[in-house]
């Protein structure tokens, strides 16, 4: 395969503060952005033949990056097309999850309702396994298009992936999502019940401000949020970071938090938790470290 980038394109120190929706983040080594299929296959062909370490990043909604930052390159996908086909959509994995839902649920498309909101990409979204109201990514998948380390292509079934709550067997494993195609149903009230996800986002978590949605898993027979309410910890301050007063399980940054002060807070709340009620909290936002192990993905 000819490589279709140079080396030298990259862009180094790249703040990831601007690329995350915590607004937090030390410089990427080398930064790049990818908009085309064969892009991102030479990319990993090429970080593989150099062992140089990647993060591939959608939007940046469920990532806190180290404060010195990510020794390796970050790849922002930006391969966004999407083909409405009905009752298929074909979209990469760079397009808006939110805007997918919105789209889908206006055309009476149903099945993606609960995307409305969630500011994520659609690759970041399939790779968490993102979910709400009832609903995961998993359930209206139909094919993934996934890019090894070594640039080959293989197009995956949702029986070929392990999917469990906030889960996919991405997370084990490197390489890329390219894109994914999603199976809809028909249903006149599709546009109703995502106005009212939206509606309920918009009253009951902190929208307007900077964070990565829930901090953490909701244990199996408790909400996450409640539990950090009960234990009266909302408004709970370390630096700049806030336990957030609309919504327990959000942390919030404040204006100049660092990923210090998210990682001592939420260390805070899960030891009081764990104090008060006897669970264990454990953390669904993904910390990405300065300097990633090369046997795992990141
Ligand atoms: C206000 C707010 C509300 C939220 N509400 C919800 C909610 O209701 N439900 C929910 O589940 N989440 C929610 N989230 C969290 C977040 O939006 C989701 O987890 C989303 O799916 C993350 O997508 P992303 O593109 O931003 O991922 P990123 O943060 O960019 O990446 C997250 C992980 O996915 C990996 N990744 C991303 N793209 C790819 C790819 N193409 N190939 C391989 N790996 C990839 C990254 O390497 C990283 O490990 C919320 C966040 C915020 C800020």
């Amino acid at each position: 395969m000819s490589l279709t980038f140079r080396p030298s394109q990259f862009e180094v120190d790249k703040p990831l503060s601007q690329l995350s929706t915590f607004g937090i983040g030390g410089p990427a080594r080398f930064f790049t952005e990818v908009q085309r299929l064969e892009d991102l296959q030479a990319l990993m062909s090429y970080c593989h033949a150099q062992k140089l370490p990647f993060f591939i990043l959608g939007k940046g909604s469920n990532s806190l990056f180290d404060d010195l930052g990510f020794d390796g390159l970050v790849i922002l996908n930006k391969i966004a097309f999407c083909h409405f086909d009905w009752p298929v959509v074909h979209v990469g994995a760079g397009y808006s999850f939110s805007l997918l839902g919105t789209q889908t649920a206006r055309k009476g498309w149903a099945g993606l309702e609960f995307a409305s909101g969630i500011p994520g990409s659609v690759g970041g979204a399939i790779y968490m396994n993102a979910g709400a109201s009832g609903a995961e990514t998993s359930m209206s998948l139909l094919e993934v298009t996934f890019v090894t380390p070594e640039g080959k292509i293989e197009v995956l079934k949702p029986d070929q992936i392990e999917f469990s709550y906030r889960f996919s067997s991405f997370q084990k494993r490197k390489g890329a999502i390219a894109s994914a195609k999603f199976l809809l149903n028909p249903c006149g009230s599709a546009r109703k019940k995502q106005l009212n996800i939206i509606d309920y986002r918009t009253r009951t978590q902190p929208y307007n401000e900077k964070s990565a949605g829930c901090i953490f898993r909701n244990p199996e027979t408790h909400s996450a949020g409640a539990l950090i309410q009960l234990s009266g910890l909302k408004g709970k301050r370390i630096g700049g970071a806030e336990v957030s007063l609309k919504h327990g399980n959000f942390i919030v940054n404040k204006g100049a938090a660092t990923t210090k002060d998210i990682l001592e807070l939420a260390a805070f709340v899960k030891e009081v938790v764990k104090e008060k009620t006897g669970i264990e909290l454990e953390m669904e936002i993904r910390c990405i470290p300065y300097r990633v192990r090369d046997d795992v993905s990141s």
